[in-house]
Protein backbone atom coordinates (compact mmCIF):
# COMPACT_ATOMS: atom_id res chain seq x y z
CA UNK A 1 0.00 0.00 0.00
CA UNK A 2 1.39 3.30 -0.87
CA UNK A 3 1.27 5.89 2.22
CA UNK A 4 -2.13 5.70 3.69
CA UNK A 5 -3.68 9.32 4.53
CA UNK A 6 -6.39 9.42 7.06
CA UNK A 7 -8.63 12.08 8.49
CA UNK A 8 -10.54 12.28 12.04
CA UNK A 9 -13.25 15.19 11.64
CA UNK A 10 -14.75 15.59 14.62
CA UNK A 11 -17.26 18.47 15.48
CA UNK A 12 -15.88 20.95 17.52
CA UNK A 13 -19.26 21.29 19.43
CA UNK A 14 -18.59 19.45 22.71
CA UNK A 15 -15.82 17.39 24.47
CA UNK A 16 -15.05 14.34 22.73
CA UNK A 17 -15.77 11.24 24.42
CA UNK A 18 -14.50 7.11 24.63
CA UNK A 19 -16.78 6.94 21.11
CA UNK A 20 -15.22 9.71 19.25
CA UNK A 21 -11.41 8.58 20.31
CA UNK A 22 -12.16 4.92 19.12
CA UNK A 23 -13.04 6.74 15.94
CA UNK A 24 -9.89 8.79 16.34
CA UNK A 25 -7.42 5.59 17.34
CA UNK A 26 -8.65 3.67 14.00
CA UNK A 27 -7.38 6.28 12.31
CA UNK A 28 -4.39 6.93 13.59
CA UNK A 29 -3.38 3.43 14.36
CA UNK A 30 -4.12 2.66 10.62
CA UNK A 31 -1.86 5.39 9.34
CA UNK A 32 0.54 4.96 12.09
CA UNK A 33 1.21 1.33 10.92
CA UNK A 34 1.18 1.77 7.20
CA UNK A 35 3.74 5.44 7.82
CA UNK A 36 0.74 7.32 6.32
CA UNK A 37 -0.72 10.40 7.60
CA UNK A 38 -2.97 11.36 10.15
CA UNK A 39 -4.96 15.03 9.61
CA UNK A 40 -7.32 16.20 12.37
CA UNK A 41 -10.37 18.07 10.11
CA UNK A 42 -12.56 20.56 12.29
CA UNK A 43 -16.18 19.96 11.02
CA UNK A 44 -16.96 23.49 12.02
CA UNK A 45 -19.20 24.41 9.49
CA UNK A 46 -21.71 25.03 12.03
CA UNK A 47 -20.71 28.36 13.30
CA UNK A 48 -23.47 28.40 16.29
CA UNK A 49 -22.21 25.32 17.53
CA UNK A 50 -19.01 24.98 17.10
CA UNK A 51 -15.95 26.95 19.56
CA UNK A 52 -12.58 27.61 19.41
CA UNK A 53 -12.22 26.27 23.04
CA UNK A 54 -14.06 22.56 21.96
CA UNK A 55 -11.38 22.98 19.34
CA UNK A 56 -8.84 23.37 21.57
CA UNK A 57 -10.12 20.93 23.99
CA UNK A 58 -9.99 18.19 21.48
CA UNK A 59 -6.75 18.95 20.42
CA UNK A 60 -5.56 17.97 24.10
CA UNK A 61 -7.68 15.10 24.70
CA UNK A 62 -5.96 13.77 21.59
CA UNK A 63 -2.58 14.85 22.60
CA UNK A 64 -3.04 13.05 25.81
CA UNK A 65 -4.11 10.02 24.37
CA UNK A 66 -1.00 10.17 22.22
CA UNK A 67 -1.99 11.62 18.96
CA UNK A 68 -0.60 14.21 17.50
CA UNK A 69 -1.61 15.41 14.20
CA UNK A 70 0.54 16.17 10.67
CA UNK A 71 -1.73 18.52 9.60
CA UNK A 72 -4.97 20.22 11.17
CA UNK A 73 -7.75 21.94 9.00
CA UNK A 74 -11.15 24.17 9.83
CA UNK A 75 -13.81 23.91 7.32
CA UNK A 76 -14.98 27.24 8.53
CA UNK A 77 -11.88 28.93 6.89
CA UNK A 78 -12.35 26.47 3.75
CA UNK A 79 -15.19 27.42 3.08
CA UNK A 80 -14.08 29.12 -0.57
CA UNK A 81 -13.45 25.53 -1.68
CA UNK A 82 -16.99 24.72 -1.03
CA UNK A 83 -18.44 27.11 -2.67
CA UNK A 84 -16.27 26.24 -5.96
CA UNK A 85 -17.64 22.59 -5.81
CA UNK A 86 -21.41 23.94 -4.89
CA UNK A 87 -21.00 25.68 -8.62
CA UNK A 88 -19.82 22.96 -10.47
CA UNK A 89 -23.13 20.72 -9.11
CA UNK A 90 -25.36 23.34 -9.94
CA UNK A 91 -23.90 23.60 -13.73
CA UNK A 92 -24.08 19.83 -14.00
CA UNK A 93 -27.69 19.76 -12.71
CA UNK A 94 -26.91 18.12 -9.48
CA UNK A 95 -27.79 21.03 -7.17
CA UNK A 96 -31.33 22.75 -6.98
CA UNK A 97 -33.03 24.88 -5.13
CA UNK A 98 -36.06 23.94 -2.80
CA UNK A 99 -38.26 26.17 -1.08
CA UNK A 100 -40.11 23.87 1.45
CA UNK A 101 -40.43 24.70 4.99
CA UNK A 102 -39.50 22.55 7.95
CA UNK A 103 -43.48 22.21 8.37
CA UNK A 104 -44.49 21.46 4.92
CA UNK A 105 -42.09 18.77 4.87
CA UNK A 106 -42.80 16.78 8.19
CA UNK A 107 -46.69 17.63 6.91
CA UNK A 108 -45.51 15.58 3.69
CA UNK A 109 -43.53 12.79 5.45
CA UNK A 110 -46.42 11.83 7.62
CA UNK A 111 -48.86 11.87 4.10
CA UNK A 112 -46.20 9.49 2.90
CA UNK A 113 -46.08 7.51 5.83
CA UNK A 114 -50.26 7.51 6.26
CA UNK A 115 -50.31 5.82 2.64
CA UNK A 116 -46.91 2.94 3.29
CA UNK A 117 -45.10 5.09 1.20
CA UNK A 118 -40.92 5.19 2.50
CA UNK A 119 -40.26 9.13 3.34
CA UNK A 120 -38.27 9.88 0.57
CA UNK A 121 -38.25 13.67 -0.52
CA UNK A 122 -40.72 13.61 -3.50
CA UNK A 123 -38.51 16.36 -5.34
CA UNK A 124 -41.09 18.37 -5.99
CA UNK A 125 -39.09 21.33 -6.29
CA UNK A 126 -37.53 20.02 -9.45
CA UNK A 127 -41.21 21.18 -11.07
CA UNK A 128 -41.03 24.19 -9.84
CA UNK A 129 -40.94 26.69 -12.76
CA UNK A 130 -38.93 30.03 -12.99
CA UNK A 131 -41.77 31.90 -12.43
CA UNK A 132 -42.39 29.70 -9.31
CA UNK A 133 -39.09 30.16 -8.07
CA UNK A 134 -39.26 34.00 -8.24
CA UNK A 135 -42.59 34.55 -7.07
CA UNK A 136 -41.56 32.26 -3.70
CA UNK A 137 -38.08 34.84 -3.46
CA UNK A 138 -40.35 37.56 -3.77
CA UNK A 139 -42.48 36.17 -0.68
CA UNK A 140 -39.02 36.22 0.76
CA UNK A 141 -38.75 32.26 0.98
CA UNK A 142 -34.67 31.64 0.47
CA UNK A 143 -33.65 28.43 -0.87
CA UNK A 144 -31.92 25.41 0.89
CA UNK A 145 -30.33 23.28 -1.89
CA UNK A 146 -30.71 19.58 -2.79
CA UNK A 147 -28.19 16.94 -4.22
CA UNK A 148 -29.98 15.68 -7.33
CA UNK A 149 -29.53 11.58 -6.49
CA UNK A 150 -28.88 9.19 -9.12
CA UNK A 151 -31.19 6.24 -8.53
CA UNK A 152 -28.90 3.34 -8.77
CA UNK A 153 -27.23 0.87 -6.44
CA UNK A 154 -24.06 2.02 -4.84
CA UNK A 155 -21.30 -0.43 -3.50
CA UNK A 156 -17.98 -0.72 -1.84
CA UNK A 157 -16.03 -3.12 -0.59
CA UNK A 158 -16.41 -2.48 2.87
CA UNK A 159 -12.91 -2.77 4.91
CA UNK A 160 -14.72 -4.37 8.07
CA UNK A 161 -18.19 -4.75 6.91
CA UNK A 162 -17.25 -6.80 3.11
CA UNK A 163 -19.56 -5.80 0.13
CA UNK A 164 -21.82 -3.03 1.01
CA UNK A 165 -24.73 -1.97 -1.69
CA UNK A 166 -26.88 0.95 -1.14
CA UNK A 167 -29.72 1.83 -3.09
CA UNK A 168 -29.89 5.32 -3.42
CA UNK A 169 -33.67 5.22 -5.06
CA UNK A 170 -34.61 4.70 -1.53
CA UNK A 171 -32.81 7.64 0.03
CA UNK A 172 -34.20 11.19 0.02
CA UNK A 173 -31.77 13.70 -2.16
CA UNK A 174 -29.98 15.05 0.33
CA UNK A 175 -29.88 18.92 1.54
CA UNK A 176 -26.19 20.32 0.93
CA UNK A 177 -26.91 24.00 1.82
CA UNK A 178 -28.63 25.55 4.43
CA UNK A 179 -31.15 28.35 3.95
CA UNK A 180 -29.19 30.86 5.30
CA UNK A 181 -26.35 29.53 2.96
CA UNK A 182 -24.25 27.51 5.02
CA UNK A 183 -22.96 23.94 4.37
CA UNK A 184 -23.84 20.77 5.71
CA UNK A 185 -21.24 18.46 6.96
CA UNK A 186 -21.95 16.51 3.10
CA UNK A 187 -20.66 18.24 0.60
CA UNK A 188 -17.10 19.75 2.65
CA UNK A 189 -16.75 16.48 3.69
CA UNK A 190 -16.31 15.27 -0.02
CA UNK A 191 -14.33 18.53 -1.04
CA UNK A 192 -11.80 18.02 1.68
CA UNK A 193 -11.56 14.23 0.86
CA UNK A 194 -10.73 15.16 -2.95
CA UNK A 195 -8.26 18.18 -1.76
CA UNK A 196 -6.62 16.58 0.98
CA UNK A 197 -6.28 13.12 -1.31
CA UNK A 198 -7.59 11.13 1.84
CA UNK A 199 -6.98 7.46 1.27
CA UNK A 200 -9.32 5.72 4.07
CA UNK A 201 -12.59 7.14 5.32
CA UNK A 202 -12.57 5.03 8.75
CA UNK A 203 -15.29 5.96 10.34
CA UNK A 204 -18.68 4.47 12.79
CA UNK A 205 -21.50 2.29 11.00
CA UNK A 206 -23.53 5.47 11.92
CA UNK A 207 -22.52 7.26 8.17
CA UNK A 208 -22.83 3.94 6.23
CA UNK A 209 -25.70 5.60 4.15
CA UNK A 210 -23.60 8.76 4.15
CA UNK A 211 -21.39 6.86 2.21
CA UNK A 212 -23.40 5.84 -0.51
CA UNK A 213 -24.60 9.95 -0.77
CA UNK A 214 -20.77 10.53 -0.62
CA UNK A 215 -19.49 8.02 -3.08
CA UNK A 216 -22.03 9.73 -5.64
CA UNK A 217 -20.27 13.39 -4.89
CA UNK A 218 -16.91 11.86 -5.55
CA UNK A 219 -18.08 11.15 -8.55
CA UNK A 220 -19.38 14.33 -9.67
CA UNK A 221 -16.82 16.41 -8.39
CA UNK A 222 -13.82 14.62 -9.36
CA UNK A 223 -14.60 11.48 -12.22
CA UNK A 224 -11.05 10.75 -13.22
CA UNK A 225 -9.85 10.68 -8.86
CA UNK A 226 -9.31 7.45 -7.01
CA UNK A 227 -11.84 7.47 -4.35
CA UNK A 228 -11.06 6.08 -0.95
CA UNK A 229 -11.32 3.17 0.62
CA UNK A 230 -14.08 3.11 2.97
CA UNK A 231 -14.14 1.41 6.45
CA UNK A 232 -17.25 1.46 8.96
CA UNK A 233 -16.69 0.06 12.33
CA UNK A 234 -19.33 -0.54 15.07
CA UNK A 235 -20.06 1.92 17.83
CA UNK A 236 -19.20 1.59 21.43
CA UNK A 237 -22.14 1.18 23.68
CA UNK A 238 -22.96 0.63 27.41
CA UNK A 239 -23.04 -2.57 29.32
CA UNK A 240 -26.87 -1.99 29.03
CA UNK A 241 -26.70 -1.49 25.34
CA UNK A 242 -27.34 2.29 25.46
CA UNK A 243 -25.49 4.65 23.32
CA UNK A 244 -22.71 7.03 24.05
CA UNK A 245 -23.57 10.72 23.12
CA UNK A 246 -21.47 13.35 22.89
CA UNK A 247 -22.75 14.61 25.99
CA UNK A 248 -22.06 11.72 27.85
CA UNK A 249 -20.17 13.79 30.34
CA UNK A 250 -18.49 11.20 32.34
CA UNK A 251 -17.52 9.51 29.71
CA UNK A 252 -15.26 12.11 28.03
CA UNK A 253 -11.80 11.92 27.75
CA UNK A 254 -11.06 14.87 29.93
CA UNK A 255 -13.14 13.03 32.60
CA UNK A 256 -11.72 10.07 32.54
CA UNK A 257 -8.67 11.65 32.92
CA UNK A 258 -8.91 13.72 35.50
CA UNK A 259 -10.17 10.30 37.01
CA UNK A 260 -6.69 8.99 36.76
CA UNK A 261 -7.70 6.58 34.51
CA UNK A 262 -4.84 5.90 31.72
CA UNK A 263 -4.32 7.35 28.41
CA UNK A 264 -3.04 4.33 27.55
CA UNK A 265 -5.95 2.13 29.53
CA UNK A 266 -8.58 4.28 27.95
CA UNK A 267 -6.78 3.86 24.12
CA UNK A 268 -6.64 -0.18 24.58
CA UNK A 269 -10.66 -0.01 25.98
CA UNK A 270 -11.34 2.34 23.26
CA UNK A 271 -9.50 0.60 20.07
CA UNK A 272 -9.58 -3.17 21.06
CA UNK A 273 -13.58 -3.32 22.19
CA UNK A 274 -15.45 -5.28 20.03
CA UNK A 275 -12.58 -6.70 18.31
CA UNK A 276 -11.39 -10.34 18.08
CA UNK A 277 -8.19 -9.27 19.86
CA UNK A 278 -8.49 -9.44 24.11
CA UNK A 279 -8.89 -6.33 25.82
CA UNK A 280 -5.31 -6.08 27.30
CA UNK A 281 -2.77 -3.58 28.53
CA UNK A 282 -0.13 -1.87 26.79
CA UNK A 283 2.48 0.22 27.51
CA UNK A 284 2.07 2.81 24.47
CA UNK A 285 0.12 3.58 20.97
CA UNK A 286 3.05 1.71 19.20
CA UNK A 287 2.43 -1.86 21.16
CA UNK A 288 -1.21 -1.20 20.38
CA UNK A 289 -0.41 -0.49 16.85
CA UNK A 290 1.19 -3.90 16.87
CA UNK A 291 -1.84 -6.55 16.32
CA UNK A 292 -4.42 -3.34 15.11
CA UNK A 293 -6.12 -4.62 12.06
CA UNK A 294 -9.33 -3.28 10.38
CA UNK A 295 -9.96 -7.23 9.80
CA UNK A 296 -10.50 -7.65 13.30
CA UNK A 297 -13.34 -4.88 13.79
CA UNK A 298 -16.38 -7.58 14.47
CA UNK A 299 -19.62 -6.82 12.83
CA UNK A 300 -21.31 -6.59 16.52
CA UNK A 301 -21.76 -3.53 19.11
CA UNK A 302 -19.00 -2.91 20.93
CA UNK A 303 -20.01 -3.27 24.29
CA UNK A 304 -18.17 -1.94 26.80
CA UNK A 305 -17.84 -1.12 30.73
CA UNK A 306 -16.06 2.10 31.93
CA UNK A 307 -15.32 0.00 35.12
CA UNK A 308 -12.64 -2.09 33.15
CA UNK A 309 -10.68 0.93 33.44
CA UNK A 310 -9.72 0.77 36.81
CA UNK A 311 -7.83 -2.96 36.25
CA UNK A 312 -6.76 -1.72 33.23
CA UNK A 313 -4.90 1.06 34.36
CA UNK A 314 -3.85 -1.19 37.06
CA UNK A 315 -1.90 -3.31 34.40
CA UNK A 316 -1.20 -0.34 32.39
CA UNK A 317 1.24 1.50 35.46
CA UNK A 318 3.12 -2.14 35.96
CA UNK A 319 3.85 -1.93 32.27
CA UNK A 320 5.48 1.37 32.06
CA UNK A 321 9.35 1.43 32.46
CA UNK A 322 11.14 4.31 34.52
CA UNK A 323 11.89 6.17 30.93
CA UNK A 324 8.07 6.40 30.70
CA UNK A 325 7.27 8.06 33.43
CA UNK A 326 10.53 10.18 34.41
CA UNK A 327 8.77 13.25 33.25
CA UNK A 328 5.51 12.50 35.29
CA UNK A 329 7.08 11.75 38.14
CA UNK A 330 9.16 14.77 38.16
CA UNK A 331 5.99 16.98 38.15
CA UNK A 332 4.94 15.05 41.16
CA UNK A 333 8.79 16.05 42.85
CA UNK A 334 9.17 12.29 42.95
CA UNK A 335 13.14 12.91 41.37
CA UNK A 336 17.02 11.82 42.53
CA UNK A 337 18.57 8.10 42.43
CA UNK A 338 15.66 6.89 44.24
CA UNK A 339 13.08 7.22 42.00
CA UNK A 340 14.07 4.71 39.60
CA UNK A 341 13.61 1.94 41.72
CA UNK A 342 10.73 2.66 43.52
CA UNK A 343 9.16 2.99 40.38
CA UNK A 344 10.20 -0.50 39.63
CA UNK A 345 8.98 -1.79 43.39
CA UNK A 346 6.20 -0.06 43.48
CA UNK A 347 4.84 0.14 39.54
CA UNK A 348 2.76 -3.31 40.10
CA UNK A 349 1.23 -1.61 43.43
CA UNK A 350 -0.89 1.21 41.85
CA UNK A 351 -4.38 1.90 41.10
CA UNK A 352 -3.69 5.41 39.77
CA UNK A 353 -0.49 7.43 38.92
CA UNK A 354 -0.83 9.23 41.83
CA UNK A 355 -0.59 6.70 44.03
CA UNK A 356 3.41 6.29 43.61
CA UNK A 357 3.15 9.68 46.08
CA UNK A 358 2.17 7.42 48.76
CA UNK A 359 5.53 5.08 48.01
CA UNK A 360 7.65 7.94 48.17
CA UNK A 361 6.34 9.32 51.55
CA UNK A 362 6.79 5.42 52.72
CA UNK A 363 10.45 6.09 51.62
CA UNK A 364 11.25 9.88 51.92
CA UNK A 365 8.98 11.08 54.22
CA UNK A 366 7.09 10.44 58.11
CA UNK A 367 4.59 7.67 58.22
CA UNK A 368 2.12 6.60 60.82
CA UNK A 369 3.96 3.87 61.81
CA UNK A 370 1.69 0.79 63.03
CA UNK A 371 2.95 -1.09 65.91
CA UNK A 372 1.27 -4.19 66.48
CA UNK A 373 3.58 -6.20 68.15
CA UNK A 374 6.32 -3.70 70.42
CA UNK A 375 8.58 -6.23 71.92
CA UNK A 376 9.30 -8.55 68.49
CA UNK A 377 9.56 -5.05 66.80
CA UNK A 378 12.12 -4.26 69.18
CA UNK A 379 13.91 -8.05 68.83
CA UNK A 380 13.77 -6.72 64.73
CA UNK A 381 15.28 -3.38 65.59
CA UNK A 382 17.80 -4.99 67.71
CA UNK A 383 18.97 -7.46 64.54
CA UNK A 384 18.76 -4.62 61.63
CA UNK A 385 21.99 -5.17 59.82
CA UNK A 386 23.80 -2.67 59.33
CA UNK A 387 24.69 -0.46 56.48
CA UNK A 388 24.78 -0.72 53.35
CA UNK A 389 21.95 -2.32 52.11
CA UNK A 390 20.89 -3.61 49.09
CA UNK A 391 17.82 -5.79 48.09
CA UNK A 392 19.43 -8.60 49.73
CA UNK A 393 19.03 -7.60 53.49
CA UNK A 394 15.75 -8.02 53.62
CA UNK A 395 15.93 -11.50 53.28
CA UNK A 396 19.26 -11.48 55.46
CA UNK A 397 17.75 -9.74 58.24
CA UNK A 398 14.51 -11.85 58.65
CA UNK A 399 16.26 -14.93 58.43
CA UNK A 400 17.89 -13.94 61.31
CA UNK A 401 14.74 -12.93 63.22
CA UNK A 402 12.73 -16.19 62.09
CA UNK A 403 15.97 -17.97 63.82
CA UNK A 404 16.07 -16.02 66.54
CA UNK A 405 11.86 -15.75 67.16
CA UNK A 406 10.77 -18.66 66.02
CA UNK A 407 7.92 -16.86 63.60
CA UNK A 408 7.46 -17.28 60.49
CA UNK A 409 4.65 -16.73 57.87
CA UNK A 410 2.47 -13.41 58.24
CA UNK A 411 3.57 -13.28 62.27
CA UNK A 412 7.11 -12.75 60.90
CA UNK A 413 6.01 -10.36 57.79
CA UNK A 414 2.98 -8.63 59.34
CA UNK A 415 4.41 -6.31 61.86
CA UNK A 416 7.76 -5.25 59.90
CA UNK A 417 5.46 -4.38 56.67
CA UNK A 418 2.91 -2.58 59.19
CA UNK A 419 5.40 -0.87 61.24
CA UNK A 420 8.00 0.05 58.25
CA UNK A 421 5.28 1.54 55.53
CA UNK A 422 1.83 1.97 57.92
CA UNK A 423 0.39 -0.46 55.60
CA UNK A 424 -0.82 -4.24 55.43
CA UNK A 425 0.10 -4.81 52.21
CA UNK A 426 2.12 -2.95 48.83
CA UNK A 427 5.72 -3.50 46.96
CA UNK A 428 8.22 -5.99 47.92
CA UNK A 429 9.94 -5.15 51.54
CA UNK A 430 13.28 -6.44 49.43
CA UNK A 431 13.19 -3.21 47.72
CA UNK A 432 11.56 -0.41 49.38
CA UNK A 433 14.09 -1.54 52.46
CA UNK A 434 17.20 -0.05 51.06
CA UNK A 435 15.02 3.10 50.21
CA UNK A 436 13.64 3.61 53.34
CA UNK A 437 17.31 3.31 54.88
CA UNK A 438 18.69 2.08 58.52
CA UNK A 439 18.14 5.75 59.99
CA UNK A 440 13.97 5.82 59.43
CA UNK A 441 13.37 2.01 59.41
CA UNK A 442 15.26 2.07 63.10
CA UNK A 443 12.92 4.27 64.09
CA UNK A 444 9.91 3.08 62.48
CA UNK A 445 10.72 -0.23 64.77
CA UNK A 446 10.85 1.26 68.00
CA UNK A 447 8.19 4.43 66.94
N1 LIG B 1 -18.19 15.09 11.95
C1 LIG B 1 -18.54 13.76 11.51
C2 LIG B 1 -18.69 12.89 12.73
O1 LIG B 1 -18.05 13.18 13.73
C3 LIG B 1 -17.48 13.23 10.60
C4 LIG B 1 -17.80 11.95 9.94
C5 LIG B 1 -16.73 11.55 8.96
O2 LIG B 1 -15.72 11.03 9.40
O3 LIG B 1 -16.90 11.75 7.78
O4 LIG B 1 -19.47 11.97 12.76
Amino acid sequence: MTSPIVRFAPSPTGRIHIGNARVALFNYLFSATHHGRFILRFDDTDLARSTEEFARGVEVDLAWLGIVPHETFRQSQRVALYETAAVKLREAGRLYPCYETPEELEKRRKMQQARGLPPVYDRAALKLSDADRSRLEASGRRPHWRFKLEHGVVEWNDLIRGPARIDCAALSDPVLIREDGSFLYTLPSVTDDIDMKVTHVIRGEDHVTNTAVQLQLFAALAPQAARPAFAHHNLLIGASGEGLSKRTGSLSIASLRDEGYEAMAVAALATLTGSSDNVHAVRSLEDLGASFDLAHVSRNPARFDPEDLSTLTHRTLALFEFEDVRERLAALDVVGHKAEPLWRAARGNLWTFDDILKWWRVIEGEIEPAHEDPAFLKEAAQLLPQEPWDESTWSAWTSDLKTGTGRKGKALFHPLRLALTGETSGPELAALLPLIGRAKALARLVG
